[in-house]
């Protein structure tokens, strides 16, 4: 069993100014503390401290490196010095609508330098799978979306209303009736089912007069893994990277209707979501673990706790119109910091530094350093 601590992460990601925002007079709300995790909010003394804070400037590729690509190679580490039969990890991208869930995670696929986390980790897991000549693997895909509490399987050739797919539960595994779970054989045939669910994702929210920041996505690959010739080596893990539904309180956007069901059965989901998360961290294996609470908690039963590994992203906008009153952006930020907090075991430092701001330093110092690269160029 893997000890609390490890096997719950948080990544805080602030996003940069988008170009409508700069050109509406947007200001940024947070600052980072430079190597110590930690984010503070302009103007306050309010902080948290994650196992990860990453500034605007972060690029996708260190973003990558940071946070995840380690867990990418613990599927197949875990499987060569521990015994056990599963090993399954979770990364999960949390945050309002527009703050970077998808940019993150790379849900709709884009190539080179600026692709997410989805493609990143599938490259990595071919070139692992090509490295490992002892071994004999096959890797499966899946592409869910979960809207309204109804499941979607969006690698299906069928129309939307009948893709619906319901979860079974033996007790130990979660299985999905009827999901269409398609063998690939390369990077490429991963990210083309990566491609086709996406367009299928905005295709049927479209039909349905949603958007889809609406509902989850769950890309799912499973990797089924012996050493030749020895099939007692067999194992299977479960590698889920879930685009969460955007976090926003459907309260505050005044949504009447269907827009307010959709609003209450995403905070349900996220609720229980963030319930689950902070009681395995309380590391109490005999406590009661609320995953049957929502439709979103059922389906990665098996791949949050025990020997699961997650990485929750959570994604804030740092735009706010004055850094001085609470305006909407910055209390929707506040939002996902206390929830982010309170899935992270991480205690919380007191700030460091306020005087002189914290956001100047940094300036400061990306400045030096970009004078040092231009030295060194000459
Ligand atoms: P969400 O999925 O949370 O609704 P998106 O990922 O679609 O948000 O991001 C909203 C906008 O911000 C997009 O235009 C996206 O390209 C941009 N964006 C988000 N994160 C970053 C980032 N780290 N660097 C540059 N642009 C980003
Ligand atoms: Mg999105």
């Amino acid at each position: 069993m893997l000890m609390s601590e490890d096997s719950v992460k948080v990544a805080v990601r602030i996003r940069p100014l988008v170009r409508t925002e700069i050109e509406r007079g947007c200001q940024t709300c947070l600052d980072v503390i430079p190597g110590e995790s930690q984010i503070v909010i302009c103007n306050t003394t309010k902080s948290f401290t994650f196992n990860y804070v990453f500034s605007p400037d972060v690029s996708q590729e260190e973003f990558y490196n940071t946070a995840v690509k380690n867990m990418v190679k613990n599927i197949f580490q875990g499987k060569l010095c521990l015994v056990i039969t599963s090993y399954n990890v979770t990364i999960l991208a949390y945050g309002q609508t527009g703050s970077g869930k998808t940019h993150s995670m790379g849900t709709n696929y884009v190539e080179a330098e600026n692709m997410g986390v989805i493609p990143r980790a599938v490259n990595d897991i071919f070139d692992m799978i090509l490295s490992k000549e002892d071994w004999n693997f096959k890797v499966t895909v899946s592409f869910m979306e979960l809207y309204q509490e109804q499941l979607y399987d969006l690698l299906t050739d069928k129309q939307r209303n009948q893709s619906i797919v319901d979860i079974r539960d033996d007790g130990k595994n979660i299985k999905i009736a009827g999901l269409v779970e398609k063998e690939v054989k390369n990077a490429t045939e991963t990210l083309d089912c990566l491609t086709q669910g996406s367009i299928g994702r905005a295709t049927g929210a479209t039909a349905m007069n949603a958007q889809s920041s609406r509902s989850h996505a769950i890309f799912t690959l499973c990797i089924y893994q012996h050493k030749k010739d020895d099939l007692n080596t067999a194992t299977t893990a479960k590698f889920h990277l879930v685009d969460l539904a955007g976090s926003e309180r459907s309260k505050k956007t005044q949504a009447t209707g269907e827009r307010f069901k959709e609003g209450v059965n995403i905070n349900k989901g996220l609720l229980a979501l963030g319930n689950v998360i902070s009681q395995l961290g309380e590391g109490d294996p005999t406590a009661y673990v609320g995953y049957r609470d929502s439709k979103l908690t059922r389906l990665l039963q098996d791949s949050l706790g025990g020997n699961s590994i997650t990485l929750m992203i959570a994604c804030v906008s740092p735009a706010v119109f004055n850094t001085n009153v609470l305006d909407y952006n910055l209390d929707e930020t506040l939002s996902t910091l206390r929830y982010a907090d309170r899935a992270c075991k991480i205690k919380n430092k007191p700030v460091v530094n306020q005087d002189p701001k914290i956001s100047e330093i940094n300036r400061l110092n990306k400045l030096v350093q970009e004078l040092k690269l231009a030295l060194v160029d000459q």
